[in-house]
């Protein structure tokens, strides 16, 4: 056991601290080196009694979801890396047209998008199938082709900077298209509230078969990656002029710019470019994070040579260096 995990295992022994976890264990593209220390926590007044701690004995900690849109370094994590699992769900009641519910940061997408269809509410089913988390997606204000998660949220409740607990507005969140606060302040989401509209399942269950398929067609399942690693690249009259197909859109999709380039199969060690849908790597084998860097330096030199388009990533980095 290391210095760290031992401090931590002294201070809260009533959890379960485990040191040099293998993260690669956890994320979805299966890449990345050990957290120094690592837990896994649901419950809310532990959640913020152990971050006060970090915060006051200056332990670097990194919060996780479902770990589907992070990088880990190969060298792994300094500090603590808690992901969060608290899942709750609670219907909290009318607020005008709309009904109020709130769930937890460690709650799955897609049993938050499950339990609202049950409640007879409508608006999530596109995110059925965005893996991981609610905290993760509010991080990231996941979006489903337009449609951003943001467009149901009321409103957040995070732990700050110096631990104080507090619930954040809409307005305060500063959503926009795969962007929030969150990012820059590094606040903890400890749990949100969405308002919905009432549906019937039968719609419910449609919008859901329809996206679900989508998804199976356009992307590459079945095999280990974080999804799309490039956002869409805002449109240019540059782009425009190239791409006419896309002079009324406000985005052109990062994906059809590195097809464009011919870089579908483009590989790096055994992280390779998605034959399906290009803007998503995947990792064929023992893919490591140094090769997924490879891989979008060279996927954005060539698109800029060819477009002169900047892609963007859509995933975090996460460790060391
Ligand atoms: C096959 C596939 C399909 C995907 N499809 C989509 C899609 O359609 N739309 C889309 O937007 N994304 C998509 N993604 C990307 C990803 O799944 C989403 O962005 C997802 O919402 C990330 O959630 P997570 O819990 O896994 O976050 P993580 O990967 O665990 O974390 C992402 C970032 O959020 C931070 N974070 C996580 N939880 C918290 C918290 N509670 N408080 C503060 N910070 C936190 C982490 O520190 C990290 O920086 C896809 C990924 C895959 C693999």
């Amino acid at each position: 056991m290391n210095t760290l995990t031992q401090q931590l295992q002294t201070a809260f022994a009533d959890f379960s601290f485990q040191a040099d976890f293998p993260l690669s264990t956890l994320t979805y593209f299966k890449v990345g080196g050990p957290a120094e220390t690592y837990l896994e926590l649901g419950q809310r007044e532990q959640i913020i009694t152990l971050v006060r701690y970090c915060h006051e004995k200056n332990i670097p900690l990194t919060v996780l979801g479902g770990a589907s849109n992070v990088i880990v370094s190969d060298q792994g994590i300094p500090g603590l890396v808690l992901k969060l699992v608290n899942d709750e769900f609670t219907v909290v009641g009318k607020q005008g047209e709309k009904t109020l519910i709130r769930a937890g940061a460690g709650l799955k997408t897609a049993l938050l998008v499950k339990q609202t269809v049950d409640a007879g509410l409508t608006g999530l089913e596109f995110f059925l199938g965005v893996p991981g988390n609610v905290g993760g997606a509010i991080y990231n204000n996941a979006h489903y082709l337009e449609d951003l998660l943001s467009e149901h949220i009321y409103r957040v409740e995070v732990i700050q900077e110096h631990g104080e607990v507090t619930w954040l507005t809409w307005e305060e969140c500063q959503f926009g298209y795969d962007s929030s606060r969150f990012q820059k302040t590094k606040e903890i989401i400890l749990q949100a509230e969405f308002h919905l509209k009432s549906g019937t399942k039968e719609m419910s269950q449609e919008l859901i078969r329809r996206a679900t398929l989508y998804r199976a067609q356009t992307q590459p399942l079945g095999m280990p990656s974080s999804g799309c690693i490039f956002q869409n690249t805002p449109n240019t009259p540059e782009l425009k002029k190239q791409f006419p197909q896309f002079a009324d859109k406000k985005y052109v999709p990062g994906g059809f710019l590195i097809d464009q380039a011919g870089l579908k199969g483009a590989q790096e060690g055994d992280i390779k470019v998605s034959e399906k849908h290009a803007a998503f790597f995947v990792n064929t084998g023992s893919g490591t994070a140094a090769d997924i860097k490879k891989l979008i330096k060279r996927v954005k030199t060539t698109v800029k040579e060819k477009f002169g388009a900047s892609l963007q990533e859509e995933v975090f980095w996460l460790g060391r260096p």
